[in-house]
């Protein structure tokens, strides 16, 4: 299979940075906490405020508490079509970047949720720089607070493995989710994942209702190993498992998100064995193509191909539906726009 030229070598996570607490990393039963014995002049709610100028009680409450209220700072934008995308500075110098895509009823942010990847997968750029640091739950939380107010969909789709940095994840989801803040709507939040088996068994216990999205692009072992280095370890039955597992708990539907690479995994084999390992009752599939990225080798699927292999899944009576690759004229995949510019490196 054509693969990059490039060796993706993982680079060690390191420790996270020391810097003021973040006020977007605290829940509620927190705000309140650090409040403790006085009267706080702000309410929990205020401190997602979306405008760049902060009222003055916030930015004097933080002075006061020691809190950081913002730590995210735009450094570029692209537009295209109907997304724009950002490139946010974060304090240590790293940088992360996020996607507000228009729908005609709202508008949806997709998030990173890591600075770089562990996972090297072969399609995206984002993993050839390897993992820097875990984001924390201020920094999630702030991408979608500085997207605007329309936004009321969000997507983990940006860089990064989400369920690689759980804890700060989860609890950015539930301070997105708190009605006493930004009180963000029970069904829009989508994480999008590798699926990590013993992430996913903890997911399952949780008490949140998330559409879950697993990243499948293959049928074998062998192929999702060589497309996936860094989920070598990941079973591929115990992946589909695990999330059909949480779908069956949770009484929802799991999507398995799969990239049509021609010569590699798209073939009428392919897509037989595709709809015997998702079933009919608990996943779909969203069929995707490949977004053209420079310095990696992998080929455009075409119409035919991939009517083909959608073909076998409808007949199998699998839900199935074909996802056109928003922004690709902004380079929308993700760290596309964090690699050109700062080649993974703090800035
Ligand atoms: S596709 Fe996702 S999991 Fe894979 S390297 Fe890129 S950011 Fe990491």
């Amino acid at each position: 299979m054509p693969i990059r030229k490039s060796s993706l070598t993982g680079t060690k996570q390191q420790s996270e940075p020391l810097a003021p607490p973040l006020a977007l990393s605290l829940a509620v039963d927190e705000f309140n906490a650090l409040n403790a014995g006085s009267v706080a002049q702000v309410a929990y709610r205020d401190l997602f405020c979306p405008h760049a100028d902060l009222p003055r009680a916030l930015r004097n409450w933080s002075e006061v508490r020691g809190v950081q209220l913002r730590s995210l700072r735009k450094i570029t934008h692209e537009r295209g079509g109907r997304s724009q995308k950002v490139l946010f500075g974060l304090h240590d110098g790293y940088a992360v970047e996020s996607v507000l895509i228009r729908r005609h009823d709202g508008r949806t942010a997709c998030i990173s949720s890591q600075v770089g990847c562990a996972f090297a997968c072969q399609f995206c750029v984002s993993g050839q720089a390897g993992l820097k640091r875990n984001l924390l739950a201020g920094e999630i939380v702030e991408q979608v607070v500085q997207l605007g107010p329309m936004v009321n969909r969000i997507v983990f789709m940006g860089i990064g493995e989400p369920l690689n940095n759980y804890e700060h994840v989860l609890k950015a989801i539930r301070i997105l989710r708190d009605r006493r803040g930004m009180h963000f709507p029970t069904t829009g939040i989508t994480l999008s994942s590798l699926g990590i088996p013993k992430a996913l068994v903890r997911l399952r216990e949780e008490h949140l209702a998330i559409n879950l999205t697993i990243s499948l692009h293959a049928t074998t072992q062998e192929v999702r190993d060589r497309l996936i280095p860094g989920a070598r370890k990941h079973d591929i039955n115990e992946v589909i498992a695990r999330a059909l597992s949480w779908a069956e708990r949770h009484g929802r539907i799991v999507t398995f998100a799969y990239l049509v690479l021609p010569g590699i995994n798209d073939t009428i084999a392919d897509a037989r064995r595709l709809a015997r390992l998702v079933g009919k009752r608990r996943g779909r599939v969203n069929l995707m193509r490949w977004n053209p990225v420079d310095g990696i080798a992998l080929k455009l699927t075409n119409d035919r191909s991939l009517g083909l292999f959608r073909g076998v899944l409808d007949r199998a009576g699998v839900p199935v539906v074909v996802r056109d690759t928003q922004g690709r004229d902004i380079l929308a995949a993700c760290g596309q726009l964090w690699l050109r510019d700062l080649r993974g490196a703090p800035v």
